[in-house]
């Protein structure tokens, strides 16, 4: 509140007006429609800036999307040329030399056949266009019974309708409506959370034979999608163990299940390659939805890449004129494919190079906070990561006030100049790829600073004894 009242006192009247006027996502219901959040008015390579001119670094890249950093001249060129050559054009009726020239770049990085992509505008239409394809590719198939969609605990997976049936993070659907007759929710493959005394290998199994029960208990000719983050990123940077991704996109196509891999979070180099699902995890899927990364943020765009098994079956079908009545105005965005190209440029000319470089050495660095009692684990891969707080490190119990621990490691990193996202008992940090080794020590340095002062106030008012 103080940062709004400074940001008010320097800018003109912003916050206020926002509180007056503008719906934020995710508020609760005592706040709607009358909230103000921290003001940022510029950001420049790694850092945000806010309207008293307090600099902050971006620990998130914006919602884990900023990836090339801010402010980079080449992509608000190419959305300038592009709105000067061609600003839009119906994906209905015709077609333009960004979206297909995108295309054939991301062929050439995705694994296997997936050859093919169709633009949405963000990751839920993503989710939701690989979900409605899944559907669709099953009635022209005459299987009209295989639509029941595996999602796990702990998934994110978007905010339309089906897409944000399939979320499994705590208190994500409490107040919300789902369709869930269609959904069916596994474990999250969470090693941290695992049984006590089983072993990470013991933990994979466990988690495969629930797989390979929940198909024969629905039946295979019942469920027509498996869809799976690599990492569950918003549930808290969990990485699974080694073997499970492959392990179960077998069943998956020993099953005629359609593997859906989600990387709205991992693609574009957030673990080092331009898709993770085969190069980092070994799988190679139906379909990969992609997102945020894909332009940096700069501008709204998504897809979903499809295989070319998928479409010579249909085809082949008896249904010719079967129909996949969907789009969206905003497919296949010139605007937005020439800004992702040139994107694309900038991650091959170099960032992907320093992203695999300095990713080990963001790991290692955060790493050292394990120190911190207050600290129960570090984990993460690439440039994303997370710290979770527990009670006491014996029994790893999630802080009893863990609702607010997060939130209040951020409100003191933030004084002290890095944005954190917190959640629940956990920060969860996926820096621009551009960031420098330097730049890392001083990220590490103020949440060792902002954990320390947490602990202390925690300490100061009774709330725990670590
Ligand atoms: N899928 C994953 C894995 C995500 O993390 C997100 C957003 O954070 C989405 C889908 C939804 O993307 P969007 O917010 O662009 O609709």
């Amino acid at each position: 509140l103080e940062k709004l009242d400074a940001a008010d006192a320097a800018g003109d009247g912003t916050t206020e007006r926002a509180a007056r006027h503008l719906v934020q996502p995710w508020p609760t219901a005592g706040q709607i429609g009358a909230e103000a959040r921290t003001y940022i008015a510029y950001g420049d390579g790694i850092y945000i800036t806010g309207a008293g001119g307090e600099r902050l670094i971006d620990g998130p890249a914006g919602m884990w999307c900023v990836n090339v950093g801010h402010r980079r001249a080449e992509l608000a060129d190419a959305m300038r040329d592009q709105a000067m050559e061609l600003s839009y054009n119906t994906p209905w009726y015709t077609m333009n030399e960004p979206s297909v020239a995108l295309s054939e770049r991301l062929a050439a990085h995705a694994p296997g056949d997936l050859n093919h992509v169709f633009y949405t505008t963000g990751g839920s239409s993503a989710v939701e266009t690989a979900l409605r394809f899944m559907q669709f590719y099953n009635n022209v198939r005459g299987r009209q019974e295989k639509k029941t969609i595996l999602s796990r605990q702990g998934a994110y997976h978007g905010s339309t309708y089906l897409s944000g049936s399939l979320n499994g993070r705590p208190r994500d659907r409490d107040w919300m409506d789902g369709a869930d007759g269609m959904v069916v929710k596994l474990s999250s493959p969470n090693p941290f959370r695992r049984p006590a005394g089983m072993s990470v290998e013991a933990f994979s199994d466990f988690l495969v034979e629930e797989f390979r029960e929940t198909v024969a208990r629905i039946g295979a000719e019942r469920i027509g999608a498996f869809v799976a983050e690599p990492i569950q990123a918003s549930g808290g940077v969990i990485v699974p163990p080694d073997d499970y991704l492959p392990r179960i996109a077998q069943i998956c196509r020993d099953n005629d299940i359609l593997y859906i891999s989600d990387e709205v979070v991992t693609a574009f180099g957030r673990v080092g390659e331009v898709f993770a699902s085969l190069d980092v995890f070994g799988v190679e899927p139906d379909m990969i939805t992609f997102a945020k990364g894909v332009t940096s943020g700069y501008f709204p765009l998504g897809g979903v890449m499809m295989s070319d098994r998928l479409f010579e079956t249909l085809r082949r079908s008896n249904h010719p004129d079967a129909m996949f009545a969907h789009g969206l105005t905003y497919s296949s965005h010139p605007v937005g494919c020439a800004v992702a190209l040139k994107n694309l440029d900038l991650l091959e000319g170099g960032i992907l190079d320093h992203a695999r470089s300095v990713g080990p050495y963001f790991q290692q660095r955060l790493r050292t906070l394990e120190e911190l009692p207050l600290v129960g684990e570090v984990r993460g891969l690439g440039l994303m990561a997370c710290i979770e707080c527990v009670a006491d490190r014996d029994s790893m119990n999630p802080l009893k006030l863990d609702n607010e621990v997060g939130r209040r490691i951020d409100r003191h990193c933030q004084e002290l100049g890095l944005l954190v996202r917190p959640l629940i008992n956990m920060c969860v940090m996926s820096p621009p790829l551009v960031i420098s080794r330097e730049q890392v020590d001083d990220m590490v340095a103020i949440l060792r600073e902002g954990i320390s002062r947490t602990m202390d106030d925690l300490r100061r008012e009774g709330l725990w004894r670590g």
